[in-house]
């Protein structure tokens, strides 16, 4: 198996997909099959499954990330958050490794809801640098790990609510984001945006400010598909909406197939944006769904010819197995 970077490395234009895990068992064969058929039609260079701060337990996500890497043929990185103390986080990457994960997501997490500041909770961390240093300690070259950028700047960094970050709070973050590559980080994932142009100075930035050419950074886009969560999401992490798309999406919003419409168009003009200046490795928040985010890829022209593979978790579905 390769790890996602060997992969990167070689160039050329790549897709990825981030899902969130399933809660139950019955869900976990819904998603398994969805991520089977998503993985068939559009093969992704790799999947991604999101970590929860409120896991009960993390055995559904090890054993749905386990399932994709070795039946599915395609690399899994699995998100990781510092919400457990350091002892509970060895023993996760332990179990990660065991089910054959190369590829981890190093995160600190948000803060729990109705606070603004991060606390670490007893014996954990503060800050994901802490979390990629204690990675390659265990693990040495083992995963390849990915770390989390913000083209906009991350929440925090804003002086208050209303007051967007200034010049420096923002050279801070990039200095924050600089710090975990220099911990180790393979590669960058960055927060959602819908501003094209800032995301090409962001990634101008990282260059800038030293971190290397060949630590790829792969713009993360949610494609719109539903009005209210796309206003819950942006104004949630701060995200800038152009205006164009502000007023489009207005007059549609109570449609919800033109909503979608929309998302399609403006994913793909947002896409070829980012291809048309060299950014060829394109990084999707699906919200485990899949019509939107495949038209987005078809009409990109980049799905691959059909795949007559035999879809085993559909088949599981159709039978109505239990997996
Ligand atoms: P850090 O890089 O540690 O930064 C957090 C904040 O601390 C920033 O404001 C940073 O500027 C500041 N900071 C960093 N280092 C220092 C330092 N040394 N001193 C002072 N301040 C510092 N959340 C989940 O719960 N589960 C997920 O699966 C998940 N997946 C995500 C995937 C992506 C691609 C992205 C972009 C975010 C994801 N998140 C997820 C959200 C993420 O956990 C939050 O944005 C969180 O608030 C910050 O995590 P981070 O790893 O970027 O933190």
């Amino acid at each position: 198996i390769d790890t996602i970077h060997s992969v990167l490395a070689e160039g050329g234009t790549t897709l990825s997909l981030e899902f969130f895990p399933a809660k139950t068992e019955e869900g976990m064969g819904n998603l398994l099959a969805r991520i089977e058929d998503m993985v068939a039609r559009l093969q992704p260079t790799f999947v991604t499954l999101t970590w929860r701060s409120a896991f009960a337990d993390e055995s559904l996500w090890l054993k749905i990330g386990g399932i994709v890497q070795r039946e599915f043929s395609v690399d899994v990185l699995l998100h990781l958050t510092c919400h457990l103390p350091r002892a509970d986080l060895v023993r996760v990457l332990q179990n990660a490794r065991d089910a054959g994960i190369r590829n981890i997501l190093a995160l600190r997490g948000d803060p729990p809801i109705g606070e603004d500041r991060w606390q670490p909770v007893p014996g954990g961390f503060s800050n994901a640098v802490e979390l990629v240093h204690l990675i390659r300690e265990l693990h040495g070259d083992h995963f390849c790990i990915a770390v989390a950028g913000y083209p906009e700047v991350h929440t925090e960094c804003w002086n208050s609510p209303d007051l967007p970050p200034s010049e420096q709070s923002f050279a801070q973050d990039l200095t924050f984001l600089k710090d975990k590559v220099d911990a180790g980080a393979d590669l960058v994932i960055t927060q959602f945006f819908y501003d094209v142009p800032k995301y090409i100075s962001f990634h101008d930035k990282c260059r800038e400010i030293g971190i290397p050419a060949h630590i790829p950074i792969l713009p993360g886009y949610l494609p719109i598909q539903n009005y209210a969560s796309f206003r819950k999401f942006t104004s949630w992490c701060k995200t800038s909406v152009p205006n164009t798309i502000d007023k489009a999406l207005e007059k549609v919003k109570d449609e919800d197939e033109q909503v979608k419409a929309l998302g399609v168009q403006e994913a793909l003009r947002a896409c070829r944006q980012l291809l048309d200046h060299g950014h060829r490795t394109l990084h999707f928040y699906t919200l485990n769904l899949e019509s939107t985010v495949t038209s987005v890829v078809e009409g990109l022209g980049l799905l691959p010819k059909a795949n007559l593979r035999e879809l085993s978790w559909q088949r599981h579905k159709a039978s109505g197995n239990r997996v």
